[in-house]
């Protein structure tokens, strides 16, 4: 299900939700905390540290057909989701629970998702009433009122409407509205020329005409409705901000009066509109990007509504097909997960199903799973833990020799007020509102959507709930959310190679130790550091701190740059900064917390070997093992934020003191080696 998080800066790029080993507590404390055996001791630390750390493990562990990686991350979500399934099926399988219970309706959405008879029975007249919707269409105001019907099912044709706090106060809840109406993946796809994205255009267009062919269209007509998707989406496109572009808080940040929008996308109906989504009483939004507004204004004018229906229907099945009948979910696993991504075999349905299900119901799964796999003293060790980074960073910040004091009292301040959740929300959320029954599958999954969209939407002008959570418990992941200036880890990265009860502290730091310093440093990378104490997007550097954070920073943007991840496939350093500068703020802060933590203690034994400070570098690399498909790795460098796994080690270690200080074999001449004069200090 495609979620959408604006403003949060997570750990990982992550596909679905996660989660069938019956695993206990005992299990997890018998997780060995690092294995000398995945190494490769044939690769020098210094030429290439992941694969020094990693190469054995990489060598063994292919990727399986159906998944288009194989991680720490992904072997972690493949856990959970066996605990998650132990949960959902006990519910599905409850013959006595009460009409309208949470395991009743966790049980008949699973079972209608994984009832695969009915799914090829029912085809695709579970959305007849939407296409007829569609087809009656004889105006463009019409193609509005069904665009925002569409949108409260969680179709978002044009644009994405949802509530986020202003940004520049951060105590009120606004609505925004963000760019949306493209099929692939960002918009660069509709404009490169080099022959990976090319050939990914091909297979997109023969995507498009195969989808209308299912929807029963003739060959002919099929082909002509793709063309005109193509020229409509690349339209869009050109007008849509860069993903560097969208990570730019104030280029984004555009409040209008609902007077305003009109005079900027004067032929979209707003009052209508507003009502038409059921919240008519919107009267200030945050604009996203104003030039796609712009355009999208423009197209309502010029683009034939004949066209406007063709592109209605395909957002609808494009938003649905995973959902239906075999031959779309085929069909758009070929294109989305062959095509893009070179997975070759789809997962299992119940896997599929699963993950739906765990984010349709969130926290009421997340309740479940924490009471069974999330153990009280994991909270407190965790807690513990996030108090010692934060005294370590608020030493590095006192000691940095590019700030100046004024700024540091800033930073401080803000650091001091960085609030901290762990595990899981204080409060639940209730499901009562949501109607789930034993209908077809994408009903009960449009129904969920229409609930979060409310849910989501009620929040507008009322005050923000300090317990809201951005992502369930059982998420593998964690993150920073600047408007609320807080870190949030949910229990599900709470488990080991990540967090590891029984492994030494040595370990621990370089892995969730490094985790808590990721996402501190997210409130001090370049968006993050845009924000105050509170949340707020205000300037609070002087101009010569500002100048040198961007010093350094530039160096961090031309080392990224220059890594070739494959074939003339660079690393975007301007889009992976703000990732870039957490692994590097992490690594440092959470090496010295451990460094920290062992004042007035005796220092640890070696072990396997290593000594403790060695350590701290193994469980790091340990963490990011990757192995991943070219076509995948070839995407994400053009979307994700986050460097590949590879980079986000070696790009790291080289820049860090502490990393020579550990291994002294680095010596000039190694392939990772950087002189001291190339190493940028940031946190
Ligand atoms: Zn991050």
């Amino acid at each position: 299900m495609k979620k959408i998080i604006f403003g949060i800066l997570a750990l990982a790029l992550v596909q679905g939700c996660t989660s069938n080993v019956k695993k206990n507590v005992e299990e997890v404390k018998k997780y060995p905390p690092f294995e000398v055996q995945n190494m490769d001791n044939s690769i020098k630390p210094g030429n290439d540290f992941f694969t020094y750390v990693n190469g054995t493990w990489l060598k063994n562990n292919p990727i399986p057909a159906d998944k288009n990686a194989r991680s720490t991350l992904e072997e972690l979500f493949e856990r959970n989701r066996h605990d998650i399934r132990e949960i959902i099926e006990e519910a599905a399988a409850s013959k006595d629970a009460q009409p309208g219970s949470i395991t009743e309706k966790i049980g008949l959405f699973y079972n209608s998702g994984i009832d695969s008879l009915s799914l090829e029975k029912q085809g695709i007249t579970p959305l007849k009433t939407l296409f007829e919707k569609i087809e009656s269409i004889q105006s463009v105001a019409d193609v509005q009122t069904v665009g925002a019907f569409l949108q409260t099912s969680g179709v978002n044709p044009f644009f994405a409407i949802f509530s986020n706090q202003d940004a520049k106060n951060s105590a009120s809840v606004i609505a925004g509205c963000y760019q949306a109406g493209i099929g692939l993946p960002e918009r660069d796809y509709y404009f490169n020329n080099d022959a990976p994205t090319k050939k990914i255009r091909e297979e997109y267009l023969k995507h498009l005409t195969k989808m209308f062919e299912l929807l029963k269209d003739e060959p002919a007509v099929a082909e002509k409705n793709a063309q005109t998707i193509m020229k409509l989406e690349t339209q869009l496109a050109k007008a849509s901000f860069t993903n560097v572009e969208n990570q730019d808080p104030q280029k984004t940040y555009n409040k209008v009066t609902v007077d305003e929008l009109k005079k900027l996308a004067p032929n979209l109906d707003w009052k209508s509109y507003f009502t038409q989504i059921g919240f008519p009483g919107i009267s200030e939004i945050n604009i996203y990007q104003p030039s796609f507004m712009r355009e999208l204004s423009n197209m309502m004018n010029s683009v034939p509504v004949n066209d406007w229906k063709t592109f209605l229907r395909w957002q609808l099945i494009n938003s649905t097909a995973a959902y239906l009948s075999q031959d779309f979910v085929k069909q758009n696993f070929d294109f989305y997960y062959t095509a893009l991504s070179g997975q070759e075999k789809i997962e299992p349905r119940w896997k599929l199903v699963l993950d739906v299900t765990s984010y349709s119901l969130g926290e009421a799964i997340g309740q479940l799973y924490v009471s069974k796999h999330f153990p009280p003293i994991a909270k407190q060790k965790m807690t513990d833990l996030v108090m010692n980074l934060k005294k370590s960073l608020k030493q590095r910040i006192e000691n940095l020799t590019w700030m100046g004091p004024e700024t540091k009292l800033e930073a401080i301040a803000k650091l001091d007020k960085m609030g901290v959740k762990v595990g899981y929300p204080d409060k639940w959320r209730d499901y009562s509102g949501l109607m789930v029954s034993s209908q077809p599958y994408v009903l009960n999954v449009l129904n969920s959507l229409r609930f979060e969209f409310i849910y989501n939407m009620n929040k507008i002008g009322k005050p923000l709930d300090p317990n809201e959570w951005g992502m369930t418990p059982q998420t593998v992941n964690a993150y920073y959310n600047p408007n609320r200036n807080e870190i949030v880890f949910p229990a599900g990265i709470l488990q080991p190679p990540f967090f590891n009860l029984d492994a030494d502290d040595a370990i621990n730091y370089g892995s969730i130790g490094m985790v808590i310093g990721h996402e501190m440093t997210h409130g001090f990378d370049n968006q993050g550091r845009q924000f105050d104490k509170d949340g707020n997007l205000r300037d609070w550097w002087t101009k010569e701190d500002s100048k040198a954070f961007e010093e350094h920073t530039n160096r961090l943007v031309d080392q990224y740059n220059k890594i070739e991840v494959l074939d003339s496939t660079f690393v975007n350093g301007k889009l992976t900064l703000g990732e870039n500068i957490a692994d590097f703020g992490g690594a440092t802060v959470a090496y010295n917390a451990y460094k920290l933590s062992l004042q007035g203690k005796e220092e640890p034994k070696p072990i396997d070997g290593f000594t403790n400070y060695q350590r701290f570098f193994l469980s790091y690399a340990q963490i990011w093992r990757t192995n991943m498909r070219d076509k995948e790795l070839r995407k994400r460098v053009k979307t994700d934020e986050h460097s590949p796994a590879k980079v986000r080690i070696n790009g790291v270690v080289y820049n860090m003191p502490e990393f020579y200080a550990a291994f002294p074999d680095v010596k000039p001449g190694d392939k990772l080696f950087r002189p001291v004069e190339q190493r940028p200090v940031i946190w």
